[in-house]
């Protein structure tokens, strides 16, 4: 990420440019048209069909993240997530804007208590990368940010709900947030005694590595309960070198580091993909978590693998890689009590060869 750091050091210094980190510039010049994307990709505009504008939900991608795609290639699995495509104008049946029936689910403006003894805070809207398959795209944020205007009333469902041990901030993505408020809002949680652990559910040490910095690295290391950071990586071009020293660093925070991916088809749906993908975040301290089937958000259907070829995907994972670099392939489904395993195909496998085997 070469643009930001280079700008820093030839903009005159003023006392407030100086206080300004290098990631919040970096996330301030990322790329937010498909024709600059395009053009540094070397992409014939030719092979790039126009669609309607997605003026709430436009391209959006860090240069960092953009410098990891192929030159060239419309197909590129990087590009894929962001770039907007016709597809995304289908309507297809069953594909809802709040497929989660998050709205619903709020017990308090940003605040999701969904599963047991875990909240989820929506702290930001924002986000330094919007991927095209993101169930968020829809959601009315202005709406559901505690962090803006209701911090009283979340605080005080955390301390009279004595069950919740965890509080995952998620957002979009919290670590848009300068340091600063995350290190208020981190000490109001550690404050509640219930409340062991802080997770964070982040990609941007993945799409913009510049965001771990000294700063980052001190909040994190000096949070008094246990932290646990959900990086967001789908496919195994997605780690660089920035990458990998950034999570590496994180690691000796002692923060536990897990990976939650969504099954993309044509982007990661291969079995080489994805144990390329484990076997990538394990070099460099990440734990496989979550493989999600994807959220049927409205355009977003062109992105779906079907559950019997991501079943036959977790058979070939399970066939060639330590049990602790399996994902579990999961769907969230509305009304359950977590995110639901699905696994049939390999339960099905099993109980054939146990029949074979007796013969
Ligand atoms: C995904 C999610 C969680 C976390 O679930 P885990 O299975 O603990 O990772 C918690 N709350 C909500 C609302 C969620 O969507
Ligand atoms: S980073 Fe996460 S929340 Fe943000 S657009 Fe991508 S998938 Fe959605």
């Amino acid at each position: 990420m070469e643009l930001p750091l280079k700008m820093a050091a030839i903009i005159p210094r003023t006392e407030h440019l100086e206080n300004v980190p290098v990631w919040q510039t970096a996330l301030a010049q990322a790329i937010g048209s498909v024709q600059e994307l395009l053009d540094l990709l070397q992409i014939d505009p030719a092979m790039y069909h126009e669609t309607p504008s997605n003026a709430d939900f436009p391209l959006r991608v860090p240069h960092s993240f953009a410098a990891r795609m192929q030159a060239g290639n419309i197909n590129d699995p990087l590009l894929r997530q962001v770039l907007p495509l016709p597809a995304e104008e289908e309507n297809s049946a069953g594909y809802l804007t709040d497929p989660l029936a998050e709205q619903g689910a709020m017990a308090s403006p940003g605040l999701l208590h969904k599963y047991h003894g875990r909240v989820l805070l929506t702290v930001t809207g924002a986000c330094a990368v919007h991927c095209r398959y993101c169930f968020r795209r829809h959601f009315p944020y202005s709406n559901a940010n505690p962090l803006a205007a209701h911090r009283e009333e979340v605080l005080k469902y955390l301390y009279s709900h004595r069950e919740i041990t965890e509080v995952i901030l998620s957002g979009g993505d919290p670590l848009v947030l300068p340091d600063s408020r995350l290190r208020v809002l981190s000490a109001q949680l550690a404050a509640i005694p219930h409340i062991r652990t802080l997770r964070l559910h982040t990609r941007l040490p993945v799409v913009l590595p510049e965001r771990v910095d000294e700063q980052l690295l001190g909040w994190i290391g000096n949070h008094p309960g246990r932290v646990v950071i959900v990086i967001h990586c789908n496919h195994p071009n997605e780690i660089d070198a920035g990458v990998a020293a950034g999570l590496k660093q994180l690691a000796h925070t002692g923060a536990t580091l897990l990976n939650q991916s969504v099954l993309l088809k044509g982007i990661n749906d291969r079995p080489d993909t994805l144990k390329d993908l484990s076997e990538s975040l394990f070099a460099i301290g990440v734990l496989p978590y979550y493989l999600h089937q994807l959220d049927r958000v409205q355009g977003a259907a062109h992105f779906e693998v079907s559950d019997a070829r991501a079943s036959q995907l977790m058979q070939q994972l399970h066939a060639t890689l330590p049990g602790y670099l399996v994902p579990r392939l999961v769907r969230e489904i509305p009304g359950l009590p977590g995110k639901w395993p699905l696994w049939p195909a390999v339960i099905q496998a099993r109980d054939a060869k146990i029949e074979t085997s007796g013969d």
